[in-house]
C-alpha cells in the first residue's frame, strides 16, 4: 500500500499481520536507496500497520539521510519491537570498505565491495573525495567497469560487471560522509583536509566509474534521493551528471532529475572524437550539441560544463581550441580543461602546461570560464580518468609481469 493510500484510509486497521519468515543475515534487502514508496511497501510487509506507515518512513529517512545510522539500534524514538522486526528483515549496513587512500593533496580515495545481494559475485568501485577551499567534492561510480571505451580512461579497459543499483550509489555518499564526520555527531578525522566551515561534502559529480546514462533508472533514483530536502538535501545546482553522450537519455536527465549537465567532449572533430570517445560513432558532435542546446532548464546561470582532456598533439592545438569556441556557439557553457592524468599502459601524454595555457586565452577570449583543473590525487591514482577496481588493478599488474617474465616467441 503507498503512503498515500494510508494517509485516506478511514477503516479500523486489519489484526496482525504474521511477518514472512526472515531471510539469511547476507541476504537481507537493504532499506537504503528506496524512495518513499518502495520503504512505505517494505514496512508493510512486515506488518507494520497502515495507519503507522506515513509516521515511520519519515522517521527512518530522518534517520538514514540526516543522522545517518547505519544500525537500527540507534534510531532512538522508534519502539525497541519495530527495531527488531527491522532488524530481523532489513538491513542498512554500510557496504565493506576495502581500502581508504589520502593524497599528498588530501584527496580521498575509497575501494568499496558491495555484497552480491543475489547478483553473482561481489563487487567493488571506487570513490574519490576532492576537498577545496569552500567545497568538498564526491565523484561517484555508477557502474562496475564500463561498456564505452574511452582511450584516455582506465576505467574503459575494465569491462562492465554490472551496473550499480540506487543503494550502490546512495551509499558512496553516505560513507564518505561517515568517514569525514559530515553527520551530527561525526567526527572529522584530525588533519583532514575539508572545507573550513559548512558541510564538507558540499557537491556531488557523477563523473566516476561508468557511463551514468547507461543506468539511468538508479542513477536517478538515488540523485533524487540524494536532493531531497528531507534528507541529504543537496541542491541539483551541487550535483552534476557527466555522459559521454548518450544522446537520447540528456532530456531525460534535465526533466526528470534536474541537475547540472556535463558532457565528455574532449574533440572537436568526429573523426577524432570517434577514437577518443567511441560512443561518438552512434552519436556524432552535431547530435550531442542539439541536444544540449535543448538541455532543459539551461540559461546562463546553469551551464553545461564541456569537459576537454589536453592530449599532447593529439587535441591541444589553437585550431582545435578556436573550432571549440565555434561549436559551442550560443550554448551556455563552461569549459573545463583537464591535463592528462596517465595511468601503466596508457599511449597519451598530458599536454605541455604552456600549450594548456595558451589553449585556454583562446576559449578564456570568447568569454567561456575554462579554469584548468589542477590534477589532484594523481599519486592515488584518484584522477579524472584513473579509476578502476583495485582488483582489476592487480590484475593487470599479474598480466604485465606475466608478460614481462614470459620469453617472446621466436
Ligand atoms: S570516460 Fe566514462 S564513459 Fe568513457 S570509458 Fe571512462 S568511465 Fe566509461
Amino acid at each position: 500500500m503507498s503512503m498515500r493510500d494510508s494517509d485516506t484510509q478511514t477503516a479500523p486497521a486489519p489484526g496482525p499481520v504474521r511477518p514472512p519468515k526472515a531471510p539469511a543475515a547476507a541476504e537481507k534487502p537493504s532499506l537504503i536507496g528506496l524512495d518513499r514508496e518502495e520503504l512505505a511497501e517494505a514496512l508493510g510487509a512486515i506488518g507494520v500497520p497502515d495507519r503507522q506507515i506515513r509516521m515511520r518512513v519519515a522517521q527512518l529517512w530522518h534517520w538514514f539521510y540526516v543522522r545517518g545510522v547505519s544500525d537500527f539500534a540507534d534510531m532512538t524514538n522508534v519502539s525497541k519491537d519495530l527495531r527488531a522486526l527491522l532488524a530481523e528483515h532489513y538491513t542498512i549496513a554500510r557496504p565493506e570498505i576495502v581500502s581508504e587512500q589520502i593524497s599528498n593533496d588530501g584527496t580521498r580515495k575509497w575501494l568499496f565491495r558491495f555484497p552480491p545481494r543475489g547478483a553473482g559475485r561481489p563487487v567493488e568501485i571506487e570513490t574519490v573525495y576532492i576537498p577545496e577551499e569552500g567545497r568538498g567534492t564526491l565523484c561517484v561510480s555508477s557502474q562496475v567497469g564500463c561498456t564505452l571505451t574511452c582511450t584516455f580512461c582506465h576505467t574503459g579497459t575494465q569491462r562492465l560487471v554490472r551496473n550499480l543499483t540506487a543503494e550502490e550509489i546512495l551509499s558512496q555518499v553516505l560513507i564518505a560522509r561517515d568517514r569525514l564526520g559530515d553527520f551530527p555527531k561525526g567526527e572529522t578525522p584530525a588533519n583532514a583536509a575539508v572545507p573550513s566551515e559548512g558541510r564538507l561534502v558540499t557537491n556531488i559529480v557523477m563523473m566516476g566509474m561508468g557511463e551514468p546514462l547507461y543506468n539511468f533508472d538508479n542513477v536517478k533514483k538515488a540523485l533524487l534521493i540524494a536532493s531531497d530536502g528531507d534528507g541529504l538535501s543537496l541542491s541539483k545546482r551541487r550535483i552534476t551528471l557527466s555522459t559521454s553522450g548518450v544522446v537520447p537519455m540528456i532530456e531525460r536527465t534535465g526533466a526528470e532529475i534536474g541537475c547540472m549537465l556535463a558532457i565528455s567532449l574532449h574533440a572537436v572533430r568526429d573523426e577524432l572524437r570517434d577514437e577518443l570517445v567511441p560512443i561518438n560513432k552512434k552519436w556524432n558532435i552535431t547530435e550531442l550539441l542539439d541536444a544540449c542546446r535543448a538541455y532543459p532548464g539551461l540559461n546562463n546561470a546553469r551551464r553545461i560544463t564541456f569537459e576537454y582532456v589536453m592530449l599532447k598533439g593529439v587535441n591541444d592545438s589553437l585550431a582545435d581550441a578556436r573550432e571549440l569556441v565555434r561549436l559551442l556557439k550560443g550554448i551556455p557553457a563552461k569549459i573545463n580543461l583537464i591535463p592528462f592524468n596517465p595511468w601503466p599502459g596508457s599511449a597519451y601524454e598530458c599536454s605541455d602546461w604552456e600549450q594548456i595555457e595558451t589553449f585556454a586565452d583562446v576559449v578564456n577570449r570568447a568569454g567561456y570560464a575554462s579554469p584548468i583543473r589542477t590534477p589532484r590525487g594523481r599519486d592515488i591514482f584518484a584522477a579524472c580518468g584513473q579509476l578502476k577496481s583495485e582488483s582489476e588493478r592487480m590484475r593487470a599488474k599479474e598480466r604485465a609481469a606475466l608478460e614481462a617474465a614470459t620469453p617472446a616467441a621466436s
